[in-house]
């Protein structure tokens, strides 16, 4: 058995501390009432940042959610958020939110503003991965129909050969530095195309550690099957695979595809249900931690106590470098201040890009994704807590 410290996952002093009260009331009205506002009527904030710039440009940089959210409008920007979550024993996981233009040119500017943060994050403590995204270095419909086994003509198989080249650019640069990189998931109908190109960077560069991480998202009914085939395939195969367990971020999209398509539903029919499904991906991680690699991307306070369990039971120390627990900037302070607190690998997801792109696209994301209601109660709940705490404690 291991003696890991009790880890108190709902402590406010913790989460809040350094953080005036005039603040927390204005966080909680954020939470309140301006962000349920925000996603609501997204686009005319997404129109004021291009119709009336300046203006625009000073309302989203520097009031209200965005700061709170995200670390700037370029990599340089995010200085200030890096180091202030470092004082915390927070690191930093730099995230180009924009969407770029969807053609070769775009594909290709991703690509390097990726590369540009990969070399940035080789150069500080603070960075432990980079992140991206393969629809922002490659076509959609493309990956649709290449995870969908049709052939591709000649043109189309060029393309994919494209998108595949900036990949393994992104991975090689990224185990040069033995810099550790993750790979997204998105919808589960261009999934079996990221999946593939992912396995295939992992059996090339993670021999000896795992450098490139794939994401797997439990919320589907097949994952628990599918992390078990990829822990096999990498021992078979010699390559030690890194995984991204995450619950899943594209559960309306889903569910209304399926329903559309008459196709069954991909994913688990209850939240009880992809709950259990996550819980058993984190503890076959654990148990395996020898062959597999673990970030857990949750915000979720009973997984994570699950997890810490786990670790204490395998006999892990909280700084094993296989273990990372990982949530969103501005969500699930609780957690990161207390993981951190107690010597376990933290970070946080920082989005960043220019505000034309990086906001309607951060709007877009949460309006499609219900589980940012749950969210928002989490928030509220912590913040209220505090408040009284403090309120008592005078
Ligand atoms: C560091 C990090 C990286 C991430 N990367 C990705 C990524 O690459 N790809 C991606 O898709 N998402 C990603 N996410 C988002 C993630 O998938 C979740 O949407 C989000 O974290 C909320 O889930 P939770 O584990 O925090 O817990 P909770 O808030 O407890 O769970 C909410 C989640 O449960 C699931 N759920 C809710 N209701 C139901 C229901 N009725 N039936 C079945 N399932 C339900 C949904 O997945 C929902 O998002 C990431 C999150 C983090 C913190």
């Amino acid at each position: 058995m291991g003696s890991n410290p009790a880890v108190d996952l709902y402590d406010t002093e913790l989460t809040f501390r350094g953080v005036p009260t005039w603040k927390l009331h204005l966080i909680r009205l954020m939470f309140r009432s301006i962000l349920p506002r925000l996603v609501a009527h997204g686009e005319t904030l997404g129109l004021l940042t291009l119709r009336i710039p300046i203006l625009g440009k000073l309302l989203v940089r520097y009031i209200g959610p965005f700061p709170y959210f995200c670390g700037g409008t370029s990599i340089e920007d995010c200085e200030g958020t890096v180091k202030r979550l470092h004082q915390r024993g927070i690191r930093s996981i730099l995230d180009y939110s924009a969407e770029g233009l969807k053609n070769e040119a775009g594909f290709d500017v991703t690509r390097d503003e990726v590369l540009h943060a990969l070399r940035h994050a080789s150069s500080s403590s603070d960075e432990p991965f980079g992140v991206f995204k393969i629809t922002g270095v490659g076509d959609k419909d493309l990956l649709e129909k290449v995870s969908s086994g049709a052939a591709l003509t000649a043109n189309e198989r060029a393309a994919f050969d494209r998108t595949v080249a900036r990949v393994r650019q992104i991975c090689a640069t990224a185990a040069e530095d033995r810099l550790r990189v993750l790979i997204d998931a998105e919808e589960s109908w261009i999934q079996k195309a990221i999946d593939d190109i992912a396995e295939e960077m992992m059996a090339e560069f993670n021999r000896e550690q795992a450098i490139i991480y794939t994401t797997v998202q439990m919320y589907r009914v097949d994952r628990l099957d599918y992390l078990q085939r990829l822990y096999e395939r990498g021992v078979s195969g010699g390559f030690i695979p890194g995984v991204k367990l995450v619950r899943g971020a594209y559960m309306e999209a889903e569910r209304a595809r399926a329903a559309a398509t008459g196709q069954p539903d991909p994913i688990h029919a209850t939240k009880e249900a992809t709950d259990a499904a996550f819980d058993a991906a984190v503890a076959f991680c654990i148990e395996h931690i020898d062959r597999i690699a673990l970030v857990a991307g949750t915000h979720n306070e009973a997984s994570v106590a699950k997890l810490l369990d786990q670790m204490s039971r395998r006999g892990l120390t909280p700084g094993d470098p296989r273990v990372e627990c990982s949530q969103l900037l501005g969500m699930s302070d609780n957690l990161s201040r207390a993981l951190a607190e107690h010597g376990y690998n933290t970070s946080k997801y920082v989005p960043y890009g220019p505000l034309e792109t990086a906001i309607p696209y951060l709007v877009r994301r949460a309006q499609e994704n219900s589980s940012v209601a749950g969210q928002t109660d989490r928030e509220l709940r912590l913040v209220t807590t505090e408040l009284a705490r403090r309120r008592g404690a005078k």
